[in-house]
């Protein structure tokens, strides 16, 4: 089954139907009071990712029930789109500042982390993701409640799943799978967490690897990063299990490569966002080609950077924004990696995924 395939009964892609599962999130309005309690606090900043946003202002209006009359909620206006893009100016200027909807990249007690977790059902889809995993049945040879004998698959999800990990880990090994989990590093908060960003989480001793979660562009890089396995998507968001296929991504990200290879002005952009600096290698960069321009922004946008005059882009910060967003930009976005290519530092057989390790 490829991404490229019609789609099959019960695919909710492109229907609109997957935005109606019910979602009733917990924001943990308890830890949130005491904490203004504990604190005394008279400032109350609250970030949600962009997804999110529209659920702020009622769970302001909730708080400001709980709190002291004199107690000010202030919701963060700047885009947020992971775990590394805290709203730093709203954290300092609040005495308990909040953020919802993705798992600590870095534990501080300055932020409280409410995760919200999706309620959705993930095994019915996963009873049909078994088609595309090795059969047990198939791969018993002798004793089937012999561990080396099961077959191997590799569990992975976002955050949002999380909840549901331990229950997905029995799940399959009752079906007669060996399921192999990993942490990844320390960017990542729970074993067998993903982010766009980082997949080391499946750097497991299998050929297969079972993503449960929505969207797919996390499987994407996955399988971008682990070339060698075979990378199933179970999707409980939108009811439909695909594969992870490549070849659309990797040509995009060819003909990007292709475009830049001319170029002599290098803007080299340097984040600002607190999880995204990756100040070491933008500095590299410009150590090594003194047609590079060092540009640091929170928001990497198109509109931010048209009226630089540069012949390509090179982005140290968020790799979903080089990858995902790529061809919106006046000129070619490049990641780190691609500029090696580009500029002959390095083969083209060289093109991997960019990840991006560490904390802050
Ligand atoms: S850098 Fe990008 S992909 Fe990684 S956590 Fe942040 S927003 Fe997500």
């Amino acid at each position: 089954m490829s991404q490229e395939q019609d789609f099959s009964e019960g695919d909710l892609r492109n229907t609109g139907m997957s935005l109606k599962h019910d979602r009733e999130w917990d924001y943990e309005l308890d830890r949130i009071v005491e904490a203004v309690e504990e604190r005394d606090a008279t400032k109350v900043g609250l970030q949600f990712p962009e997804g999110l946003k529209r659920r702020g202002p009622k769970v302001a209006d909730d708080i400001r029930e709980l709190v002291p009359d004199d107690v000010t909620v202030m919701l963060s206006g700047q885009p947020c789109y992971g775990a590394c893009d805290l709203d730093t100016f709203l954290m300092k200027r609040t005495d308990v500042f909040v953020h919802f909807g993705h798992s600590p990249m870095k534990n501080t007690d300055k932020v409280i982390y409410v995760p919200l977790f999706s309620n959705v059902d993930v095994f019915p889809i996963m009873e049909e993701s078994l088609e595309e995993l090795p059969n047990p049945e198939d791969a018993a040879t002798g004793d089937a409640d012999e561990t080396d004998e099961r077959p191997s698959v590799g569990l992975v999800t976002t955050a949002q799943h999380m909840n549901r990990f331990e229950e997905m880990k029995a799940w399959l090994d009752e079906r007669g799978f060996d399921v192999k989990t990993r942490k990844g590093d320390d960017r990542l908060t729970h074993e067998g967490q993903v982010l766009g960003c980082n997949y080391a989480s499946a750097d497991i001793d299998a050929d297969h690897v079972l993503y449960v979660g929505g969207g797919k562009f996390h499987p994407l890089g996955l399988a971008m990063e682990h070339p060698d396995k075979k990378v199933v998507i179970a999707d409980p968001v939108n009811n439909v299990v695909t594969v992870a296929d490549t070849e659309k991504f990797l040509k995009q990200r060819y003909a990007s490569v292709h475009k830049a290879m001319d170029a002599e002005k290098w803007g080299v952009i340097f984040c600002t966002k607190i999880g995204q600096g990756r100040w070491e290698q933008a500095q590299e960069i410009l150590d090594d080609n003194d047609d590079a321009y060092l540009i640091t922004m929170d928001e990497v946008t198109p509109d931010r950077l048209r009226n630089f005059d540069m012949d390509a882009f090179v982005n140290t910060g968020c790799p979903r924004i080089t990858t995902d967003d790529g061809p919106q930009f006046h000129k070619p976005m490049l990641t780190p990696g691609e500029y090696e290519i580009a500029v002959g530092n390095k083969p083209l057989d060289e093109l991997s995924f960019d990840t991006f390790h560490g904390t802050w």
